[in-house]
């Protein structure tokens, strides 16, 4: 231990993971896990799980301040705090306790002590009365005010050890990513995608992102934003794989054979047939799209229908019941907002119609599919896919010296 033996650690809790039951531990690891990468560049730091809680411990960290904001993009923690960890006797927790006061000023305090195990021969009212007392001494300027202290002291003792911390900030709560499987999500250069894959990441998901592209039909605006989206979620899951898939010809085909009021559900339905493709290829077990009902032609309950009719994978749709102003605070707070704001032109802008229509009937789409060769138009997109591969923080695990995108093989074709 460092100084006075109080060793700079970080605090962690987690809320939904502990009402799990059986599988508890499952979660918890993936967490500890996501933990340990998501610091792994920023020197020292042992991961380890104590009871209730996850503690990193910073000994011969020359930089906590950074780890714990590393932390604030770590689904699964609740909230968490730059602490010391020291001995649980009382003379040890009074020096832990002067460690976070020292050199603060503040009108009124209180402790907040738990005694995670119950054996400690003081309870909780105790040691909030005694080391109120202690503090009080000090400071005799200082008042305890239990409603609303300027500063907050928190204790938690358990067996052989304890940790005392001032403030404790939120996480963003939700699951580890990977605790629940892999999602695929269509990620277009708008607003919507990155927060719909954000939301699922936040379930758990780790998420592929597939993005379809009109170069050399359009400029590849598109794909520079795809990019920089994908780098900038790949913050939250450390490895992220996008999927570029040429569809400015596909569109062609359908411009020359579809009326242009039915084209939007026509190329819709062909990016969820390609998109599906490629989720089978990396496992992923469902589709994700940033649709919000109501919010354009294409999101009617009517035109969703038919988009979902091709798929066989569910299609999620985290933001289904979100407005636009919820959407874009989401996407601000995400630091996705700016590069979704940029122009391009997207890869539907240049092949859209003015009107198309919000009820596609069966019948209707039905006739529209017949003058193209669907089953060919949907390998011609998959087998065209190319991926490039993400990692975070960059130059950790595999692909160790790279935090640019590379290119790879495309996926192997489909049948
Ligand atoms: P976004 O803000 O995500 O672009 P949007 O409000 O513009 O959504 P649409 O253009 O109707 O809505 O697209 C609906 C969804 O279809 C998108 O959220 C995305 O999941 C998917 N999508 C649309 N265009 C593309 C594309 N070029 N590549 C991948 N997915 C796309
Ligand atoms: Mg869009």
């Amino acid at each position: 231990m460092s100084r006075a033996g109080l060793t700079p650690c970080v605090i962690v809790h987690y809320h939904e993971i502990s009402l799990k039951r059986g599988n508890r531990p499952l979660f918890l690891r993936r967490l500890q896990e996501n933990l340990a990468r998501a610091v792994s560049d920023l020197g020292p730091s042992r991961v380890m799980q104590l009871p209730g809680r996850i503690v990193l411990d910073l000994e011969g960290n020359a930089n906590p301040e950074a780890v714990r904001e590393r932390l604030d993009r770590v689904c699964g923690i609740a909230n968490l705090a730059l602490a010391v960890r020291t001995g649980s006797s009382m003379d040890s927790l009074k020096a832990a306790v002067d460690h976070v006061v020292d050199g603060q000023t503040f009108p009124s305090f209180r402790i907040t002590a738990r005694r995670a195990f119950k054996t400690f021969p003081l309870t909780s009212t105790d040691l909030n009365r005694e080391l109120g007392a202690h503090v009080l001494a000090r400071r005799p300027e200082a008042r305890v005010d239990l409603h609303h202290a300027a500063l907050e002291i928190h204790v938690e003792v358990l067996p052989h050890q304890a940790f005392v911390y001032p403030d404790r900030r939120p996480g963003p709560g939700g699951l580890p990513v990977g605790s629940s499987g892999t999602v695929a999500a269509l990620l277009s250069g708008g607003i919507d995608s990155p927060v719909a894959s954000w939301r699922m990441m936040k379930r758990g998901c780790r998420v592929i992102f597939i993005h379809f592209h009109s170069v050399p039909y359009l400029p590849d605006a598109s794909i520079r934003k795809a990019r920089e989206l994908v780098r900038r979620l790949t913050q939250w899951q450390y490895v992220g794989h996008l999927y570029l898939v040429p569809f400015g010809e596909i569109q062609r085909e359908v411009v020359l054979a579809v009326r242009p009021a039915a084209r939007v559900v026509v190329y819709r339905r062909l990016m969820v047939r390609i998109a599906e493709a490629v989720a089978r290829q990396s496992g992923a077990q469902a589709l994700v799209t940033g649709e919000s009902l109501g919010q354009v032609a294409s999101q009617t309950l009517h035109n969703l229908a038919r988009i979902d009719e091709v798929a066989a994978l569910p299609v999620l749709r985290p933001l289904i019941g979100m407005d636009k102003i919820e959407i874009t605070d989401q996407a601000r707070r995400l630091d996705t907002l700016e590069t979704s704001n940029e122009p391009d032109a997207d890869c539907c802008t240049l092949f859209v119609p003015a009107h198309p229509s919000t009820r596609m009937s069966r019948e209707e789409i039905a006739d529209a599919e017949a003058r193209l060769d669907i089953p060919a138009l949907v390998k011609a997109g998959a087998e065209g896919a190319v991926m490039e591969t993400f990692v975070f923080p960059p130059g950790a695990g595999v692909h160790a010296g790279s935090h640019e995108p590379r290119q790879r093989l495309a996926p192997p074709p489909v049948a």
